[in-house]
């Protein structure tokens, strides 16, 4: 027996080669698409326009993946919401959806778990475990919308795992949610954020896609980032900043970079002016964030916030500060998934 296609996974064109191949036109993967992206049906048979005996042959090539919510937190002071899924191999992944004064934005993850080894960020303490497919990547937009009833104006490639580390997966998720036959999502309202994978960030540049890139730079010496990154040893700052500023330059997108302050390792004055010395050429925005506490780590967040933005300003740079939301519920970085393994 074939095995069945996940048919959330197919980009349009994909699906396009795949209705030819088991014999039909291809006109008819548009109207499927459209069932599944825009009506969100779970069924084939919910396809009113296509006959019974196309959805019998759509139904033996192919299945509809889905997620199910294993677990959901209602933050009581910001309407954060966070969603624990469970996958059909039973792995777990999260999702949280935040409302913000210019709509809902929705965290998504690309991968179970993170080979990145961050040593400030939990999503890696539990380990890789695998790639998400684009449909689980998908399924997490879909179902967080349906089960909130609230519509996601914006998306963020921040959640657990390194989307650049599952580079394939996350670009034909990217083309199906902005596909004009399914949830037609403009890339503007998509940041993707890499701890910074050099090959795979001019890799997308050369596809001119019009998201915004977030770098997690965290710290501006080789020294401190080494220590606290291990991907800088393999691509060390300038070999990031060579290939930030090449995006730039092939995208005319400006790169936002993320700076999480952590006290006493990188909230200093010499930290300040070195960073506005190697952003400032890039002329990007810099948003600082509060490092969120992880009880493995004895890592606190910085008293000097507010001096550390002043400084940047004063150099002539665009820095704000990230506002917490869902901190009564854990809402950072792969604390949910960790507590219920
Ligand atoms: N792997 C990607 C995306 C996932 S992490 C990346 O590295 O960018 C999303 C963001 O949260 C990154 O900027 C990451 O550095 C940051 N982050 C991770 N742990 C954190 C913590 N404990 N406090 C604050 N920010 C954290």
């Amino acid at each position: 027996m074939n095995k069945k296609i996940d048919i959330l996974s197919l980009t349009c064109e994909q699906l396009e080669l795949k209705i030819l191949e088991i014999g039909e036109k291809k006109y008819r993967a548009k109207q499927i698409f459209y069932w599944l992206h825009e009506k969100r049906i779970s069924n084939f048979s919910q396809m009113t326009n296509i006959s019974l005996q196309l959805i019998d042959k759509i139904n033996l090539n192919f299945y509809i993946n889905s997620l199910n919510i294993q677990k959901m937190i209602v933050s009581d002071i910001d309407n954060t919401v966070k969603y624990l899924y469970e996958l059909p191999d039973g792995e777990k992944l999260e999702t949280v959806l935040m409302e913000y004064e210019y709509g809902n934005s929705l965290c998504v993850s690309t991968q179970v778990g993170c080979k990145m080894g961050c040593s400030f960020c939990a999503s890696g303490i539990a380990g890789f475990k695998r790639n998400l497919t684009p449909s689980e990547i998908l399924l997490q937009i879909y179902e967080s919308e349906r089960d909130s009833g609230r519509r996601a104006d914006s998306i963020v490639l921040m959640g657990i795992g390194e989307p650049l580390d599952n580079f394939d997966n996350v670009i034909a998720f990217l083309k199906i949610l902005s596909d004009k036959n399914g949830r037609n999502m403009s890339l503007r309202h998509v940041s993707l954020s890499t701890c910074g994978l050099c090959e795979e960030i001019d890799r997308l540049a050369e596809l001119k896609l019009p998201l915004t890139l977030s770098i997690s730079l965290h710290a501006v010496s080789d020294e401190k980032r080494n220590a606290i990154m291990p991907i800088n040893r393999r691509y060390n700052i300038e070999r990031l900043i060579h290939s930030c500023s090449g995006y730039f330059k092939k995208t005319g997108r400006r790169i936002s970079f993320e700076y999480a302050l952590i006290e006493g390792i990188n909230d200093g004055e010499d930290s300040a002016a070195e960073l506005i010395k190697l952003i400032k050429p890039l002329h990007s925005h810099i948003n600082l964030i509060p490092i969120n506490k992880i009880r493995e780590r004895g890592y606190k967040k910085s008293k000097f916030i507010k001096e550390f933005q002043k400084r940047l300003t004063e150099g002539g740079l665009n820095a704000t500060v990230r506002r917490t939301l869902g901190n009564d519920i854990e809402a950072a970085c792969g604390q949910l998934r960790r507590e219920s393994n």
